[in-house]
């Protein structure tokens, strides 16, 4: 059983143009023990994907359609008030991106996290406290000091750790992490990496990881979700995908990492530009602009996210096959 389980979930955003999906009908799994990393361009809906997962997306924007069902919690998207506040940060820990800036500027990160405790009816302080301070020793931080302190003292790459200290802290079983190491150098970005892995090991969490570092993300997860226009186009084991990618997408997106192909010469950045809510394809393939593998059918029809091989999904027209053994960054087939 997945402990989460994502389906036909929609997202839209109202604009001057209508109320428009930024996440259109995702489907995804969360299981127990697994990282999934969620990949894509920017503007491509991860955080939107991200915060529906919490039931926490802003106006104006509005959960159209679908459900998220969380084990011990149920549809977290019929959920509101007092149960909603709970499951936020208590079943399911987060944290959103450029959170850094959102802790408390008025009080020490130590009696912001007494109030998290109280606000969860947390029985036992002193052990949240004390639990707070080994996290944040592990991450890298002095955690008594960093308790004793207030936002402004702390660097954002600090901040940043601490928010996971946040996300982790009510042992959560699920773990949404949006960008975390965003605001890390590169050898701090690993060694947090590595401690999220280390925790999530350690309490069989359920954590979805969204960076648009495909290369961070391929040292930590399980599974590899990708995501383009507002859908999922890819998912399966993370190093099959990076292996076998069959979706013109994710071909592209690891041709384009060095640190993947180890090739700084062959690799070659994506041509053309992402899709916005208005720009994106109405009709057929929301790729199909960029696809080198591109058909006549690809302009027509909406591909659906569907299994082709055990624990692998692709919502692609062109053949895996013809994929796998064909040049991704060539010039568009039609
Ligand atoms: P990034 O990698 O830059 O964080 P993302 O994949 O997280 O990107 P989202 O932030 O989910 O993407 O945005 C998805 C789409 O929704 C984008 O086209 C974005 O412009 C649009 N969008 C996001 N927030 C709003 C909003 N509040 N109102 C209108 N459109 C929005
Ligand atoms: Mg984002």
């Amino acid at each position: 059983m997945s402990e989460v389980q994502v389906r036909g979930l929609t997202v839209e955003y109202q604009t001057t143009a209508g109320w428009l999906p930024a996440v259109a009908d995702a489907g995804l799994d969360l299981r127990a023990g697994e990282i999934t990393g969620l990949v894509g361009e920017s503007g491509s809906g991860k955080s939107t994907l991200a915060l529906a997962l919490l039931n926490a997306v802003p106006a104006p924007g509005r959960i159209a359609a679908g459900s998220v069902e969380v084990a011990g919690v149920g549809d977290v998207t019929k959920l509101g008030g007092k149960q909603l506040r709970k499951a936020r940060g208590g079943a399911i820990g987060y944290v959103f991106q450029a959170s850094q800036n959102s802790l408390n500027p008025l009080t020490t990160i130590g009696r912001q996290l007494l109030d998290l405790g109280r606000s969860h009816e947390v029985a036992d302080l002193r052990a949240l406290i004390a639990r707070a301070r080994d996290l944040a020793d592990r991450m890298g931080l002095d955690g008594q000091r960093v308790l004793d302190s207030y936002q402004h003292e702390l660097s954002g790459g600090m901040r940043q750790r601490i928010g996971i200290v946040f996300a982790l802290v009510l042992n959560a079983k699920v773990l949404i992490l949006d960008e975390p190491t965003t605001a890390l150098d590169m050898l701090s970005q690993a060694s947090v990496l590595e401690i999220v892995r280390k925790v999530h090991d350690e309490n069989q969490l359920s954590t979805l990881i969204i960076t648009h570092d495909i290369g961070a993300i391929s040292e930590i997860a399980d599974r590899l979700a990708v995501m383009y226009g507002g859908r999922i186009v890819e998912d399966g084991p993370l190093l099959d995908v990076l292996r076998r990618p069959t979706h013109p997408y994710t071909k592209a997106l690891i041709g384009a990492t060095a640190r993947i192909t180890g090739d700084v010469e062959a690799a070659r950045a994506l041509p053309g530009r992402p899709p916005d809510l208005t720009t994106v394809a109405r009709a057929g393939c929301v790729f199909r602009d960029r696809c080198p593998f591109a058909v006549a059918v690809c302009a027509e029809v909406e591909p659906e996210l569907a299994t082709w091989e055990s624990g692998r999904r692709r919502a692609c027209h062109v053949e895996p096959s013809t994929v796998l053994s064909g040049t991704a960054g060539a010039p568009a087939a039609v």
